[in-house]
């Protein structure tokens, strides 16, 4: 294919949002299309019709980065709003703070102590230090925060969250977790932290704004499509573009209870839930998600994990070695297409956050576009999944 050519992209999320503008901006012809009847994937947002609270709608999305070039591409598309990202998690008939902190160490040990002293406190008498090249989720834990921190706060979350022991888990999971020897209870550690004043929805309604980008919404993608198409940018699920030939990848799902309450009904965005014995695994109130807007009624979430079937929708994917062998496979059959490239969390089965998905999204758009002036093939995947 020579000049700009037809660009079908399929799901209508951030991956597909940002290519499909930089391919868009480069002059090329864009079709994107998402099966659901909204774009923004599990971005979207929407306000609820009685309070007026704007809810997320897959559950909370925060952005946080500290990639400049991202945070600017997002302020370009919608103003946004400061907002700190502060969780709490309710342990044992208990309120503590997250992440890990010297508020959570005095509160849970009974303690005043101050900086120095929790260190050398948690390194000498709560960590167990026999371990020495942590593996597993547990081994992560007791090494760091030590058993009793571990018991309250990991192990029933995790088991809730990921349905298996923290012994099956890589330690990489918790390493997403800081624990800070100061009051410092920015769940985030990035430069750049912020909520999109008119949700996700919006934002990525305007990256999609141009008039080289056509959306259809409810409609599935064919494999066998028009001649005329130069290059697919696949974020669908990777083993569904192959109708799941080597087996299902495996995902946990969420479902969300949601109920109304009328006024504030927990004081916080975030209360997690570190019982094994409490079936969810947090609750979000969504109206502290935007504290710049005042609402009467609220507008809240319980959360439940559980595997994802077939019917479901897939959220955290699970990477264990069953997986990772079953994704093998699907990522040697990817590399053997032509002219489609698997982007995003669902195309390359890795838990993406927001900044990292519209980071390797505009390297995908840049990477096809310098391909396509060199003449040359562009690959299945940015980065190899495995
Ligand atoms: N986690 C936990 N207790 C908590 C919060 C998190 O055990 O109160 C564990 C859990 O296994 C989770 C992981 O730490 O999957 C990463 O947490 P994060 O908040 O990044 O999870 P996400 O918001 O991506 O679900």
């Amino acid at each position: 294919m020579s000049g700009n050519e037809k660009i079908m992209i399929v799901g209508a999320g951030l991956s597909g949002a940002v290519i499909g503008r930089e391919l868009a901006l480069a002059g090329h012809q864009v079709e994107i299309i998402d099966a659901r009847e909204h774009i923004a994937g599990n971005c979207h947002t929407e306000r609820d019709a009685d309070t007026g609270v704007m809810v997320h709608v897959y559950g909370p999305h925060i952005f946080h980065t500290d990639d400049a070039e991202v945070w600017n591409y997002v302020n370009d598309f919608q103003t946004f709003m400061p907002y700190k990202n502060r969780v709490k998690t309710t342990s044992n008939d208990a309120v503590y703070s997250l992440p890990v902190n010297l508020h959570t160490i005095n509160q849970f040990f009974g303690k005043t102590f101050r900086p120095a002293e929790a260190r050398a406190f948690i390194e000498e008498y709560a960590a167990d230090k026999s371990i020495v090249d942590p593996q597993t989720f547990e081994e992560q834990a007791m090494r760091f925060v030590g058993k009793d921190l571990y018991e309250a706060f990991f192990k029933g979350y995790t088991e809730k969250q990921w349905g298996c022991s923290p012994t099956e888990l890589p330690a990489s999971i918790l390493k997403r977790l800081p624990v800070r020897f100061n009051y410092d209870d920015n769940y985030f550690f990035h430069q750049y932290q912020g909520m999109p004043q008119n949700g996700y929805t919006d934002m990525i309604g305007r990256i999609l704004d141009h008039s080289n980008i056509t959306v259809k919404l409810r409609t599935r993608f064919e494999r066998a499509d028009d001649a005329d198409i130069g290059h697919v940018f696949y974020s669908g699920q990777l083993d569904g573009y192959f109708d799941y030939e080597a087996g299902r990848l495996g995902y946990r799902t969420l479902d969300f209870e949601r109920f109304s309450y009328d006024g504030d009904y927990q004081g916080c965005a975030v209360m997690n839930y570190g019982d094994a014995s409490v079936p969810f695994t947090r609750i979000t109130e969504h109206k502290h998600f935007s504290p710049w807007e005042e609402h009467a009624g609220s507008v809240c979430y319980r959360e439940f994990s559980r595997a994802c079937g077939p019917d479901d929708i897939p959220y955290y994917p699970i990477r264990m070695v069953e997986e990772k062998e079953q994704l093998a496979q699907y990522v040697a059959r990817a590399e053997e297409e032509t002219d489609v490239t698997f982007v995003g969390r669902l195309g390359t089965y890795r838990y993406l956050d927001m900044d990292v998905t519209i980071r390797e999204a505009l390297d995908t758009a840049r990477l096809y576009l310098a391909k396509k002036a060199d003449g040359a093939a562009m690959p299945a995947f940015l980065h190899r999944p495995v």
